[in-house]
């Protein structure tokens, strides 16, 4: 029975899942934007596995792709070898990127998940600048292999790990609603600038040169920030006048998520590595690194791994990436997304535990808070309890949607970017809903 399933995985499964305990549903089958579960519950999902899903549940053309892929004999997997599905995908990868950036692009494969990426960069700068440290930002998330978890902000994720690459300073990232300098808007973006620079500039700062920055143009799991644009092209002329080399991981914010295919693409300027991951392989498992010829600086065979030639998911994430660009999905993301924010910013005139609505394209938030309640900066006091009720009644009203933050108290929408209008319609009034059993 449907309650059977439940149970036994929470007989067997480690303490460390995650996401059943905030849903828990048993999954049946998944179609669009819609997932259905074994008591035949309908939800819409607006999680879509983390991002993952850019054209959401079993996409027709999607899965044709992956069953003729399996009929061309081809083996699933094939190490990093030559094969023309992997030809047919890096070509995909090349033709989605900025035209700028693919001139000169390397790609390299990293394995299945976004960490595998966020792995490969911090060695490859640190081979590239012979530096150890690296420098993070406050908020930040990039994964939780070893090295990724010492970049990410996040203390409670790193609270009981000892023996993190402890060279990593963490820089503020300019958060307008909780600014650090009590300045939000350009001022605190400038001021954020000013305090990195003059750390790089100082020798009695107490921080050496860092062999990289690494960023999220738009930060996820920290709470759906985006970076301004200003921001990140004075990020770049730090970098470049300090030789320093700048990550960008978009493993969240990449493929048309933001409304354009790259966050990074709005502020004009590139980094000198992109990290993808996510949304690539079109829902298979799949990361790459790309970045200028100039830092191919590895050795043969010095950054190896066994699962970089997985064939289905090159089929899958190059088709992706042409239905993506053949139906008009960064349009859709960007349209939508405002559609999504207008209404909650609506929804906000009602409910002043909405303390602000945020996001680019389909990555958006709302920071759920205690109206007239400040903490001694001043800032709105967040009220993750009420976060978690709110996330319980939408689910129950068949809205799935994540919660993050630092505080835990912001509630994130990440659906498919084939969402349509009359489902952000149906986004807005159930959560309408949902605050008002919430608050109630
Ligand atoms: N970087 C960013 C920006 C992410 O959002 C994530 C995943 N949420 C990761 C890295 C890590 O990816 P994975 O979970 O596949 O290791």
């Amino acid at each position: 029975t449907p309650d059977e399933v439940l149970l036994s995985q929470e007989h067997y499964e480690s303490e460390v899942r995650s996401y059943p305990r905030r849903l828990p549903i048993a999954i049946k089958s998944g179609r669009g934007a819609i997932i259905e579960d074994t008591k035949g519950q309908v939800y819409l999902d607006c999680l879509a596995c983390a991002g993952a899903l850019p054209l959401g549940y079993n996409h027709s053309e999607i899965n044709q792709v992956l069953i003729n892929q399996i009929n061309t004999g081809v083996p699933y997997q094939t190490l990093d070898l030559t094969t023309p599905s992997k030809d047919a995908f890096i070509k995909a990868v090349m033709q989605f990127l900025p035209a700028n950036f693919a001139k000169t692009a390397r790609i390299q494969f990293c394995g299945p998940s976004g960490a595998d990426a966020v792995e490969a960069s911090i060695k490859l700068a640190k081979l590239y600048t012979k530096r150890n440290t690296m420098m993070s930002f406050h908020g930040a998330y990039h994964g939780m292999t070893n090295g990724a978890l010492a970049l990410t902000g996040n203390l409670g994720s790193k609270s009981r790990r000892t023996g993190l690459m402890s060279d990593v300073h963490f820089m503020p990232f300019p958060y307008d609603y909780r600014c650090k300098f009590g300045l939000g808007g350009e001022e605190g973006a400038k001021q954020s600038i000013r305090y990195i620079e003059s750390v790089l500039c100082d020798d009695e700062s107490g921080i050496t040169k860092p062999a990289a920055i690494i960023v999220e143009p738009i930060q996820g799991e920290g709470g759906v920030i985006p970076a301004p644009k200003k921001w990140l092209q004075e990020l770049r002329r730090i970098t470049t006048e300090h030789g320093i080399l700048l990550i960008f991981d978009e493993v969240q914010c990449g493929i048309a998520r933001s409304g354009d295919h790259f966050a990074f693409e709005e502020s004009g300027i590139e980094p000198d590595i992109l990290i993808l991951s996510k949304a690539i392989g079109g829902g298979m498992p799949m990361s790459v690194i790309l970045y200028n010829e100039k830092f191919d600086c590895w050795n043969a065979g010095e950054h190896t791994g066994t699962f970089r030639g997985n064939q289905l998911a090159m089929a899958s994430g190059a088709k992706t990436l042409e239905i993506i660009q053949r139906d008009n999905l960064a349009q859709n993301a960007a349209e939508r997304g405002e559609q999504l924010r207008e209404a909650l910013r609506q929804i906000q005139t009602d409910f002043p535990q909405i303390g602000d609505v945020r996001g680019r394209g389909l990555m958006n938030g709302i920071e759920i808070v205690k109206p007239g309640e400040f903490n001694s900066l001043g800032q709105a006091e967040a009220d993750p309890q009420l976060a978690i009720k709110i996330q319980r009644a939408a689910l129950e009203l068949g809205l799935i949607i994540e919660k993050g933050g630092r505080q835990g108290a912001v509630l994130r929408f990440l659906p498919p970017l084939i969402i349509s209008e009359v489902q952000i319609n149906f986004v807005a009034e159930t959560m309408a809903k949902a605050i008002a059993i919430a608050v109630d």
